[in-house]
């Protein structure tokens, strides 16, 4: 047997098995190796009959008078008494007729289960037991429990990586033994097998250790190794113009904050290097990306470089666009930026590739429609990518494929990454983080609204909205469905129309055409609507300064970073800004939700959301899963760091990744999630 033997080749599991066993995505016995239980219950202290109190326990026994009867319908009760040299305990079993007759009289088991008062008697209640001349899997030890799924058994499981166990115990070592030696790491062979047969605790933790390690390990290499790649290419020099920024600076209705100016010049001197620029900008919402990533544009345009500007929605890609061409129009530019979107008219659409292909478009703004074979920019030199999270690698490859060489990239974020998350996914990756915001801002003042309260709401938002502010209501769901019992946005339409008089209310989703979703968006701009209720589709990015409530349904259902990004709609002028959370019901607001109450800082938040749901959660949905660690935990500065120093010494020695093949497989595949070039 090997690790890609398929599973039924494992003694005991037919096909049957075999097929649930797929349902938890286990195919061969490696897989299945692989799957780690998530948590450990302690059976292993075994006691005499005399001592054992309420609790969990576990006896090594001799079993008399087992007899299972009916005591009504539906309830069957086996009772047995187990003895030792030292007394005598009842053991109790509900719904399990078969047990009386399994059980084989003088032969010592061992019972494990709930040592518990039961119709006024200390009995243990529906124990597992097995016989003590086999080799124990779910008694007297620290038992492993398996995530379960319907109709399977966590003993199924520990009954077939039973069988593999001397394949676990002979399985090669994974790292380069001068890892294990620096670090003090237990053997993969003995992790592994910990893992599963959990010998003294200390074992266990020794294994979690190591098996921690190399998840972070592997998740560092790949970022290293990807930086180095990179570093290996070269790119086109973007000489800096003083005069050209100063002038840009001078027609802004605005000064630049502190920060802005740091990460701008941070990005030039990037942009005048050799090697292609890898930046990441991250920015609380309102904090002023665009016009930085407008700056850096303008200088590659001067040069007579093409920009591709790529956002993950078409109102999103046509506000930047509206934007870009009034802050370029004072400096002569804005004839040569470009809107390219899926819903332009097939003549336009030609138009644009046409112009983009002559080099008369240098800088074109759009979404994903940006990728499509027919566009052609010979003279790209700069890729700017808004909400880089909504991307996928294989989107942005295909962006930067269009280049003739590796252009400059800068990516943009409102999601904060927090500093752990960031040094073990993205390794050397360029980071600059846009950490205040204009001065003009107030905080967006936060509330959970009992669902009962919403008559004293709608008081307060009626004087808001006339002195003239503007709404935004998010709903979870589209349409009314069975299925999830969600406010639509259909419904919350149809109540607000009814609740406000002389209010002028929109509608947009995801399913509407995108000249209809436009034309809401273009009317809630200019005011021509005081309310507009919407999906998530206005999540990112979105600019109306007069806007000043959002109002979130279902609150609950959402992250704490996809709220904070939704609350970052509102409070963007002088005008202060109100975000209102309504629960689906008058029940306990959950506690997630009043960190947001407390904290406007992004980084706290996300930090948050990556401790109680995982870097997954942070991180994109395309890369959902496949960055969800088993065992390490991403919060561990220590482990992050000492795993760190490994990657480097092991790409220092020049050491030889084919040499290593899990680890090879491994990191191959994180290279691939992780990339953000
Ligand atoms: P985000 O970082 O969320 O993408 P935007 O670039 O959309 O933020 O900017 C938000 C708003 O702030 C815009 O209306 C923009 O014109 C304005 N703005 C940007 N920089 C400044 C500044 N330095 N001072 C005042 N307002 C600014
Ligand atoms: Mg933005």
């Amino acid at each position: 047997m090997t690790l890609d033997s398929p599973l039924t080749s494992i003694k005991g599991v037919g096909a049957e098995l075999a097929k649930k066993f797929s349902n938890l995505n286990i195919h061969d016995v490696g897989e299945l190796i692989n799957y780690y239980p998530r948590r450990y219950d302690d059976y292993s202290l075994i006691q005499r009959v005399s001592q054992i109190r309420p609790g969990v326990v576990t006896i090594k026994a001799v079993i008399k008078q087992a007899r299972g009867r009916y005591v009504r319908r539906g309830l069957h009760i086996t009772e047995a008494i187990a003895s030792d040299e030292t007394g005598s305990v009842r053991l109790v079993w509900f719904n399990q007729p078969y047990r009386a007759t399994a059980i084989k009289p003088d032969i010592e088991y061992y019972i494990s289960g709930q040592f518990e008062l039961s119709y006024r008697r200390l009995s243990i209640m529906n124990p597992s037991m097995e016989l003590v001349s086999d080799f124990p899997i779910n008694t007297a030890r620290i038992v492993p429990i398996y995530k379960q799924i319907k109709g399977f058994k966590s003993t199924d499981i520990r009954k077939a990586i039973r069988s593999v166990s001397n394949l676990i115990e002979s399985l090669p070592e994974t790292l380069p033994s001068w890892i294990i030696k620096d670090q003090k790491l237990m053997d993969y062979n003995k992790a592994v097998f910990n893992i599963h047969f959990p010998g003294k605790s200390n074992d266990l933790v020794r294994a979690k250790q190591r098996l921690g390690f190399e998840e972070v390990f592997e998740l560092v290499l790949a970022a290293l190794l990807n930086k180095y790649e990179l570093l290996k290419e070269k790119s086109v020099v973007v000489p800096f113009k003083q005069s050209l920024a100063r002038q840009f600076v001078s027609h802004l209705p605005f000064q630049l904050t502190a920060a802005q100016r740091k990460v701008v010049w941070r990005i030039y001197q990037d942009l005048e290097k050799t090697q292609p620029m890898n930046r990441l900008v991250e920015g609380d919402v309102g904090s002023g990306k665009t016009v930085v990533a407008t700056m850096a544009a303008l200088m590659a345009m001067e040069q007579s470089y093409q920009v591709a500007f790529m956002a993950p929605t078409e109102l999103l890609a046509r506000q930047h666009a509206n934007t870009i061409h009034s802050l370029l129009k004072p400096l002569g530019f804005d004839n040569q930026v470009g809107l390219l979107v899926g819903s332009l008219s097939q003549s336009r659409k030609s138009q644009a590739y046409k112009r983009i292909k002559s080099g008369d478009i240098r800088m074109i703004i759009g979404t994903q429609a940006l990728i499509a074979e027919k566009v052609d920019m010979p003279k790209l030199g700069l890729i700017i990518i808004d909400e880089q999270h909504r991307f996928g690698v294989e989107q942005r490859k295909k962006l930067q494929a269009k280049a003739g060489h590796m252009p400059h990239v800068l990516s943009m974020t409102a999601t904060p990454i927090p500093r752990s998350l960031a040094l073990t996914l993205y390794g050397e990756l360029d980071i600059s983080v846009i950490d205040s915001k204009p001065t003009n801002r107030k905080s967006v003042v936060t509330s959970i609204i009992s669902p009962n309260s919403r008559a004293q709401l709608y008081d307060k938002i009626d004087k808001e909205l006339s002195s003239g502010r503007q709404m935004f209501v998010v709903c979870p769901q589209i349409h009314e469905s069975d299925i999830a019992s969600g406010t639509s946005v259909e419904s919350a339409y149809d109540q607000i129309k009814k609740v406000f008089n002389n209010i002028r209310v929109g509608l947009i989703h995801g399913q509407q055409k995108s000249d209809i979703k436009n034309q809401s968006m273009a009317d809630f701009a200019s005011q021509k609507l005081d309310i507009l209720v919407s999906t998530t589709v206005i999540e990112v990015g979105v600019d109306v300064p007069n806007a000043t409530i959002m109002l979130i349904e279902n609150a609950e259902r959402f992250g704490l970073a996809q709220i904070h990004q939704l609350r970052g709609r509102v409070g963007r002028s002088a005008h202060q800004g109100y975000c209102y959370l309504i629960p689906s019901d008058s029940k306990a607001p959950s506690s997630r939700l009043r960190a947001l109450e407390s904290s406007t800082d992004g980084f706290a938040l996300a930090e948050l959301d990556l401790k109680l749901r995982g870097p997954g959660a942070i991180y994109g949905s395309l890369q959902h899963g496949q960055l969800d660690l088993r065992i390490a935990n991403l919060t561990d500065t220590k482990l992050i760091s000492a795993a760190r120093q490994a990657a480097q010494q092991f790409i220092d020695k020049s050491e030889n990744l084919l040499k290593y093949k899990q680890l090879h497989s491994q990191v191959k595949k994180l290279r691939a999630v992780t990339n953000l070039n």
